[in-house]
């Protein structure tokens, strides 16, 4: 199964599990209780596409979850109109797993294109003061070359990544003949002709990996460029590549959950696990413990890195753990008493180098014109300056930056829900961000099985990225048990 699993595709190698379940649904030996075959720890999509594989293969599965509720990363916020979204926000047509478990669980999608001109529309602030895209191609603050003075600045370095992205397939980022390019991302783009004062006004405004393009390997950026390349490609031509789940896209972990029949237990905060040659032990901080004879983790490294494992991982491995980071992404959810930007004529979405990067008018009711909510996304080391406030303070902080920049939300913005990723102890942060020199060096050994110890989650996929590659990692993982029970 080993050799030939790696050439099969994701149907055939469904098949060919249906046709082994009869083995593996053999009666096993009646086990006491929290003694397990797999014991699964998180309910995030990779943990429950690996908890539904190696249920429908017939083996003995239990999952557990420090928090209350599944989804992990993927998280809708019910309390406000349209559901928005505070984790994976969108999903595109190469979410081939994810389409499949939504279709599969009865969860509706939701197509974009209708509402994607409005999210599309982005008002420029630069050092508090809005520049209309008439303005900006002769703007002091505009660095761009003289036949792109027209591109915002938030489009621009997507065009650079189109033209000079040099991987040629979705696992290259990984492979040893790139590691050359395992440099800071903004080194490379110093190669490409890129100036430091563009990249400023560009990445280093909305960094989506890091704090600044110094921090992240080009490697994780050219994967990123190419996946998100690819999501466009298989987008039918006119329409939209961004999908969303009707009742938020948190109703797909919910809905591969309600497939599972075996235990979710909830409240189990994993605090340290022991293997020896035949089974792993699992402690919980409530102190309940847990016995398997594999254990699959799907905790982020962010958060692995406070619980102990005995024996040590290899060195490799323990490196990644302990220093692979996670972005640092905050959110203030409101709604809008009034509907400020008809009063100033803008559109309530903003790119700004202010506290908030950025502001979004979500549209996610059944008018698409309908503003629903807004958002304000802070990222990075702004992100780092909020959670250094009590979160009054901080929801305060990006209340007064908003008004600062748009005077017409004066006393309109009214924060609903707010969202530290990095201080919630289940995630302590965002995705996995790939420092320089760390892409070619742990990488390939983040997922590597450690006895009967097992690894999945976004962290870990090879060819795919977010919600995907949590699911991408969970079909992975269970495979890996699979040949080995
Ligand atoms: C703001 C934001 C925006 C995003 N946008 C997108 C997007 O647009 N598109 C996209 O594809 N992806 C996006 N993502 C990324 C995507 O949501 C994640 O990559 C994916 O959901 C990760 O799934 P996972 O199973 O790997 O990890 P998780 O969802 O984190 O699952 C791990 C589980 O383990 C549990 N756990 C952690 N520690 C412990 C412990 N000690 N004991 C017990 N349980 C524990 C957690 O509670 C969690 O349920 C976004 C994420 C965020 C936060």
């Amino acid at each position: 199964m080993k050799d030939g699993a790696t050439t099969l595709n994701r149907r055939t190698m469904l098949q060919a599990m249906a046709a082994t379940t009869a083995v593996f649904a053999a009666p096993q030996v009646v086990r006491a209780q929290n003694n397990s075959e797999v014991l699964i720890i998180g309910a995030g999509l990779s943990g429950l596409a690996a908890g539904l594989l190696l249920q429908e293969a017939g083996a003995k599965v239990r999952i557990i979850e420090g928090r209350d509720r599944v989804g992990g990363r993927v998280l809708s916020y019910r309390t406000l109109p349209g559901n928005p979204e505070v984790g994976g926000t969108s999903f595109g047509p190469g979410y081939a797993r994810l389409v499949d478990a939504a279709r599969t669980y009865g969860v509706g999608i939701r197509e974009l294109t209708p509402v994607i001109q409005y999210y599309a529309k982005r008002e420029l602030f630069l050092d508090g003061q809005h520049i209309s895209m008439q303005d900006w191609p002769s703007h002091p603050r505009n660095p761009f070359p003289e036949q792109a003075r027209a591109v915002p600045p938030w489009a621009y370095l997507g065009g650079v990544l189109a033209k000079a992205n040099p991987l040629k397939s979705s696992d290259a980022w990984v492979q040893p003949e790139n590691a050359t390019l395992d440099i800071p991302y903004r080194d490379w783009l110093v190669q490409q002709g890129v100036s430091d004062d563009i990249i400023n006004v560009t990445y280093n405004i909305e960094p989506s990996h890091g704090n600044s393009a110094y921090d992240v390997s080009t490697l994780m950026m050219l994967f990123v460029a190419s996946f998100i390349a690819a999501q466009q490609q298989l987008a039918v031509p006119g329409q939209s590549p961004f999908l969303t789940a009707e009742g938020g896209n948190q109703a797909i972990p919910e809905g591969m959950a309600a497939a599972f029949k075996g235990d979710i237990e909830f409240g189990r905060n994993v605090t340290a696990m022991r293997s020896d040659g035949s089974q792993t032990e699992v402690h919980c901080a409530d102190g309940t413990k847990y016995k398997a004879d594999h254990v699959i983790c799907s905790i982020p490294c962010s958060v692995l890195r406070r619980i102990k494992i005995d024996p040590v991982l290899p060195p490799e491995q323990a490196r990644a753990v302990q220093t692979l980071n996670s972005q640092i992404i905050n959110q203030a959810h409101m709604i809008a008493k009034e509907p400020f930007w008809e009063e100033d004529g803008l559109s309530p979405n903003m790119f700004s180098d202010g506290l908030v990067c950025s502001l979004v008018g979500e549209h996610k009711g059944d008018d698409p014109a309908e503003v629903t909510s807004v958002t304000a996304w802070i990222r990075g080391h702004s992100a780092a300056l909020l959670d250094q406030m009590p979160d009054e303070q901080a929801k305060a902080a990006v209340i007064a930056d908003i008004e600062r920049h748009r005077p017409a939300a004066k006393g309109k913005l009214e924060i609903v829900e707010y969202k530290s990723w990095y201080r919630d102890p289940f995630s302590s942060g965002d995705w996995a961000v790939w420092q320089p020199g760390q892409v070619s060096t742990l990488a390939p050994h983040v997922g590597k099985p450690h006895g009967r110890l097992h690894f999945c989650g976004e962290h870990t996929a090879v060819s795919n990225r977010g919600m995907e590659g949590a699911m991408e990692s969970g079909e992975r993982v269970a495979f890996e048990v699979l040949e080995m029970l």
